[in-house]
């Protein structure tokens, strides 16, 4: 037996995959990736792929960069990891700053986890808590969140979030929050289409946040793209108005970065577009690259200083873990934000998705092609049974999972959420590689469906 069957015979004796059908699993011949080299994966056959989905959307600027690879070996000979509960250490005060440089105005403060779920967890506690602290905030208990949001796994964020094939299960484990409809077009959830529905989705969120502001601690969005959901895209000028609404009602808004965030749509964030600032903000995958696990909850001094006081009055943010900050991740973090101290990533981002865009279009005639969504280098392609009634095919026939592997032939990576064919490219991509993405993609839907 060769190394590579060996490898994935312990693999199926011994691991259970996240997000992942086991019993399909046993019965495939998973790929192996050992080595990473740019944009490309290299399995241990030696194959290369192109890095379709940036290893699930974490990757910015390719595999083995340079400059975090010495910055990551240059924090191992100094620490690998400390306690950041009572203590300190110079990378994540760096990192902090830098971060804080880079973020929307207002926002003052840095608290660190690992992972995106996590980050968006204390963004619901810290809202929970600032009302709880704040002497004004009686009854400041609820949530509002949008339907297909997606906010990460853990009991807190997934009470927070809407896709109920991953949610529905664990409904009665989690707290209730009141839910809007996501706002997006090609389902409107009104029946209604652009530009002659003057935005009612926003009407209808404005409406909500008036009439139940006394019982909200904070509006939860992921902006401009609900991501998990299928690429879903709110339209233009909707998160400046919640933005505004909130505001007005003092209501606070947790914004969820952790997919849009570090360029992904073309912004450093998504809600620089809108030139939104929350009051709570959630990063995560882009934050060191794709390298580590390193995870921030940024906030302004209005929700810090509610925390403040003596020390017997127990104010305190009582949350942390035990690789909260972790030293290596901040050093990757910091190699990862002056790359884009020293580039300029907006431009290439601007370019490439331009490309992509016009590559994309030559599929808008494909029969099964129900919608494309892009903004920036996030994209998804719906494939639908039939056009007219936006129907898709049903989920036994696995359409979205035989086109990304039907890609692979074709030397692409691809991870689809459903029948949404993702394509979101390390913003390291070449123009070439951008249009081969598209290519396979296009050739692989052609081959699963004619
Ligand atoms: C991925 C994701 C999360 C969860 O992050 P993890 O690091 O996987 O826990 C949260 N919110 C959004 C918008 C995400 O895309």
């Amino acid at each position: 037996m060769n190394r590579t069957e060996s490898l994935r015979r312990r693999d199926k004796a011994a691991i259970w995959h996240p997000f992942t059908q086991m019993a399909d699993w046993e019965t495939e011949d998973p790929l192996v990736i050992e080595r990473g080299e740019g944009n490309y994966l290299i399995d241990t056959d030696g194959n290369r792929y192109f890095d379709g989905v940036s290893s699930l959307w974490v990757n910015l600027f390719g595999h083995r960069r340079k400059e975090i690879d010495d910055a990551v070996r240059a924090q191992l000979d100094l620490l690998a990891h400390s306690t950041f509960l009572g203590l300190s250490h110079p990378p994540a005060v760096e990192l902090a700053e830098k971060l804080l440089a880079v973020a929307p105005k207002g926002l003052s403060r840095v608290f660190y986890s690992d992972n995106g779920s996590t980050a968006m967890e204390i963004a619901i506690k810290m809202a929970f808590q600032y009302w709880r602290q704040k002497g004004s905030g009686e009854g400041r208990t609820t949530f509002l969140t949008l339907s297909e949001a997606y906010h990460g796994d853990t009991l807190g964020s997934v009470s927070a979030g809407g896709i109920d094939l991953f949610h529905k299960i664990f409904r009665p484990l989690l707290f209730p929050t009141r839910r809007m409809p996501s706002p997006h077009c090609y389902r409107c959830p009104y029946g209604l289409s652009r530009p002659s529905c003057g935005l009612h989705c926003a009407d209808r969120m404005e409406e909500e946040v008036r009439r139940s502001a006394g019982s909200l601690a904070a509006v939860v969005v992921e902006p401009l793209v609900q991501g998990a959901a299928g690429m879903l895209m709110m339209p233009e000028g909707y998160l400046r108005r919640l933005r505004d609404v909130t505001r007005e009602c003092s209501v606070l808004l947790i914004c969820d970065e952790v997919a849009t965030g570090f360029c992904r749509t073309g912004t450093m964030f998504a809600c620089d577009r809108e030139g939104v600032s929350p009051d709570i903000m959630a990063v995560a995958k882009g934050l060191t690259g794709g390298y580590l696990p390193l995870a921030a909850t940024l906030a302004t001094d209005e929700v810090y200083r509610a925390f403040l006081g003596r020390y017997e009055e127990y104010k305190t943010f009582f949350h942390g873990h035990s690789y909260t900050a972790n030293p290596l991740g901040c050093a990757a973090g910091l190699a990862t934000l002056s790359i884009f101290g020293r580039e300029d990533v907006p431009a290439r981002v601007s370019a490439l998705s331009g490309a992509m865009s016009g590559s994309l279009s030559a599929l808008s005639g494909h029969p099964n092609v129900g919608d494309i969504r892009q903004k920036g280098l996030m994209a998804g392609i719906e494939i639908v049974a039939d056009r007219a009634a936006k129907e898709g095919f049903p989920p036994a026939r696995k359409t979205g999972q035989r086109i990304a592997r039907k890609a692979r032939e074709k030397g692409v990576l691809l991870r689809p959420l459903g029948d949404v064919v993702v394509l979101l490219p390390p913003l390291s991509s070449t123009e070439d590689e951008i249009l081969g993405l598209v290519d396979a993609a296009s050739w692989a839907i052609g081959e699963v469906l004619g």
